[in-house]
């Protein structure tokens, strides 16, 4: 016999390619009506409970004989919404994930549940006092268990016991869902009488229940007739009474756990000449409502910001919400701050410096449209908005904008893609766009709005680029050359302060023994170590895994007490300060000082109030961070970032370089930048620093055409590790023979199986295979059954595959 009702289909929360599809259920009878996509349900799947999400409903359907029913849905409300449902099937074919993938990128951890089916006190049937009496009739009463817990707890015998009082109805089972963490909720008591009501029944029991009169009072008193509940003030019993005659109810309301940042309000500046011209012109589009790219092309300290700040307030105006990406939520206190000050309690902050809990209650804000400005880092991108209006990434070059792990989604695509599906504007933003956002403008997807000079008019950073071969040969060892040093000394006397930057965390790059050539490497990956120096004590760290050992003046392999640290860190920079000028106060700003919560502010902000004359640091320093007494930013090795072996180490060298050096001079005095290096004539290094954007991306564009590089191309990279070398490079080799069996368009390269970059990490050996295409389509179907494949195999030999979709890097 068919019966027809409800069928939901359900993505099972489970990681792995075996599950990658929705499960069909059916919604009991009583919840027929009010399942919808995007809830949180829990469902039995091959006997065990598991949570999942309603991917989709389909009412008046044939119920066959082997469907389940729904065992409970966790939300009233979904907890995602239909477009970001359409988003993660998006990810899947753009990314190659799993849809369980794709939807807990999109969904905070905090809202994951767990379903435990336990077993309670039944009310049905009376029970015989010898049951009463036993030892696991009373556990059961007070811990309501699951049958496992009763097994492991009272064996065999305590289990068919068990099973027969289930069986004559003395206890029944019952699903309990856990969530990860709850919704915070606050109580508000709301008067249901007028206040003339409140205070003569308030004046009527002045004598006998105080706390009551006190309450309506309040009540009474109150502006919207509305009091938070506060149990420290008015106990359970006081407002049930008074809820219990009808003056009062009480209200739960959702709040959120993230403490309010106190900002003072800020006046809005009068726009410069620039910035009105393209904030009106952003605004225009957005009153056609329709989608556009554009990259804002402006220098550092141009007013970005605000131009910003009123494209949001143009959205608002529009009844419409707004995202703003910054690269590293914590990197940029000032930039939030500036919103706070302007927007207040509208806004809604998504990072990953967030407890579970104020995560979960900031996504609860924007699910309710408490809050229509989110800002985040990456995967803000997938904030539950509902009427998108303008999409923001700031820092657009960063590439903390590209998630390495699974799905390796790119927010900057994400970005597009979503304003699209809303008729939203995407405003890409950066003093040094990236080559691929620049070839969107010339490929006609974006439109590029330019801001050239600062918003206070002062000059671009004066940079001077000194040869550190000239300084060697005329004898000066140090890190700093006698330029640097007399500008470090001229800038502090001056009272102001100086910046300088490097590259690389540590004291030294690595440990290199100057008789045999040995060079110090972890045991467990194919990489130096790199040395360190806390009070004093050195140490050999691996900066891939958690591996460390003593230093010793002894080379391993020779013996000869000829080892010496090679490569210069900023811990070695904070020394060598130290030595050649005791007084200065300095601060050190890296992975390395800023592990700890409120490190990196508490340094920031030092910085700021002058607690410090010199700010060392790594490129964290670089982004985005106004200090106005920096006269002085200083590059110690403008080389170490041209080094590493990245088709976009020029990019990023120009990038850093261009950025840090927007850090000088930015409100009192002219600032002056230095740039150290040994290749003072490489283009990279010439052309940032004279400020010539074009020259730069000229050279690097034409160099990207002729060795096919994105922006290009589109690359893919495969990577499979295992202990077993022989099991890594084998499945690498078997993904390229899969890709070379299928007939792939012309244009499309295969670079053969080979080892990573770094050959191996954790004990586990990789290998890679390169694809290079125009058209992720006329690849995709291939490289996914390709990947699905080798991955199924792989994770049955316990070893991992893993495949990067618009890679930014290879290996
Ligand atoms: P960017 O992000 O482009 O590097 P910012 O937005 O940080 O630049 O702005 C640089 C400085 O200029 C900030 O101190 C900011 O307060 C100031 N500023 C921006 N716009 C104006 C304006 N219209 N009038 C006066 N000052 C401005
Ligand atoms: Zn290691």
């Amino acid at each position: 016999m068919t019966r027809i009702g409800t069928v939901v289909e359900v993505i099972i929360d489970s990681p792995g390619l075996a599950l990658d599809k929705p499960f069909s259920y059916y919604a009991p009878e009583h919840q027929t009506a009010s399942v919808q996509a995007g809830q949180r349900v829990v469902v039995s799947f091959h006997h065990q409970h598991k949570a999942g999400i309603i991917w989709a409903v389909r009412p008046n359907e044939e119920i066959t004989d082997n469907m389940k029913p729904l065992l409970d849905v966790v939300d009233e409300q979904p907890v995602l919404t239909r477009e970001q449902l359409e988003l993660a099937e998006w990810l899947c074919t753009r990314y190659v994930c799993t849809l369980n993938d794709a939807l807990s990128a999109i969904l905070p951890g905090a809202f994951r549940v767990k379903g435990k089916m336990t077993v309670r006190l039944g009310t049905s049937v009376d029970v015989p006092d010898d049951v009463l009496a036993t030892p696991l009739w009373k556990y059961v009463a007070d811990h309501s268990p699951s049958v496992k817990e009763v097994s492991a707890k009272f064996g065999r015998t305590g289990k068919a016991q068990l099973d027969a009082w289930l069986e004559h109805g003395f206890l029944v089972q019952h699903l309990a869902i856990q969530e990860e963490v709850k919704a915070s909720v606050k109580n508000w008591i709301v008067a249901e009488k007028p206040s003339s009501a409140l205070l003569a029944a308030a004046q009527n029991r002045e004598k006998r229940a105080r706390r009551q009169a006190d309450l309506l009072r309040q009540l009474a008193e109150s502006d919207r007739g509305e009091i938070e509940w506060s149990r420290r003030v008015y106990n359970k019993g006081t407002v049930a009474a008074v809820v219990s005659e009808g003056l009062a109810s009480v209200d739960e309301r959702p709040t959120s756990r993230l403490s309010w940042v106190e900002v003072p309000a800020a006046v809005a500046p009068v726009l410069t000449e620039g910035q009105s011209r393209v904030v009106s012109r952003i605004g225009m589009t957005l009153d056609a409502g329709k989608h556009q790219t554009y990259l804002l092309h402006g220098v550092t300290g141009s007013g970005k910001t605000e131009v910003y700040i009123r494209s949001i307030e143009a959205t608002l105006q529009k009844g419409k919400s707004a995202i703003v990406l910054v690269p590293e939520i914590a990197l940029t206190p000032q930039m939030v701050g500036r919103f706070y000050a302007r927007f207040g309690e509208r806004i809604a902050v998504l990072h990953s410096g967030l407890t579970m809990g104020e995560r979960r209650d900031e996504w609860g804000r924007i699910l309710r449209g408490e809050a229509n400005i989110v800002i985040g880092a990456r995967s803000a991108v997938f904030a539950p908005v509902t009427r998108l209006g303008l999409l923001i990434v700031d820092e657009e070059h960063e590439p903390s904008y590209k998630q390495e792990e699974s799905p390796h989604y790119d927010a900057r695509d994400v970005a597009i893609r979503r304003s699209e599906t809303f008729g939203a504007v995407t405003l890409f933003g950066s003093a040094t766009p990236s080559l691929q956002a620049l070839h969107l403008v010339e490929q006609g997807q974006a439109q590029i709005l330019m801001l050239p000079v600062r918003a206070n008019k002062r000059p671009l950073p004066r940079v001077d680029v000194i040869d550190m071969r000239d300084e060697l040969r005329e004898g000066n060892k140090s890190l700093f050359s006698s330029r640097l040093a007399d500008e470090i000394e001229a800038t502090v006397s001056a009272n102001q302060q100086v910046i300088l930057f490097l590259n690389r965390r540590g004291y030294a790059a690595s440990m290199l023994c100057r008789a045999c050539g040995e060079r110090i490497r972890c045991p467990h990956c194919d990489i130096s170590l790199t040395v360190h120096r806390q009070g004093g004590q050195m140490s050999l760290r691996c900066h891939y895994c958690a591996y460390e050992e003593p230093y010793r003046a002894n080379c391993p392999a020779c013996k000869e007490p000829a080892l010496r640290a090679f490569g210069i860190g900023t811990e070695q920079i904070e020394e060598a300060l130290k030595e050649q000028w005791p007084h200065l106060r300095v601060l050190r700003m890296d992975v390395d000082t800023t592990r700890t919560k409120g490190s990196l502010q508490r340094i920031v902000e030092g910085f700021e109030r002058r607690e410090a004359d010199v700010l060392i640091g790594t490129q964290m320093i670089a982004k985005g961070l106004d200090f106005p007494h920096v006269r002085l930013v200083g590059v110690i090795a403008a080389d170490t970032m041209l080094s590493v072996p990245d088709y976009r180490a020029n990019e990023r060298t120009f990038q850093l370089l261009t950025q840090v050096a927007g850090r000088a001079g930015r409100a009192e005095t002219d600032g002056v930048t230095i740039i150290q290096t040994y290749r003072p004539e490489h283009f990279a290094i010439t052309a940032s620093s004279r400020h010539d954007f074009q020259t730069f991306y000229q050279e690097e564009r034409s160099q990207r055409e002729v060795f096919r590089y994105p922006p290009f191309c589109e690359m893919a990279v495969f990577l499979a590790s295992h202990e077993d070398e022989r099991l890594a490079r084998g499945a690498a080799s078997r993904f390229e023979r899969e890709l070379r069996r299928a007939s792939l368009p012309d244009d499309v390269a295969i670079i053969p199986a080979s080892p990573s970059g770094i050959q191996r990490i954790e004990d586990k050996f990789r290998y890679q295979v390169v694809l290079k295409y125009q058209h992720w389509d006329s690849v995709r179907a291939v490289v996914d059954g390709a990947f699905r494949l080798v991955k199924l195999k792989m994770n049955q030999y316990g070893g991992a595959c893993r495949l990067d979709v618009n890679a930014q890097r290879i290996g």
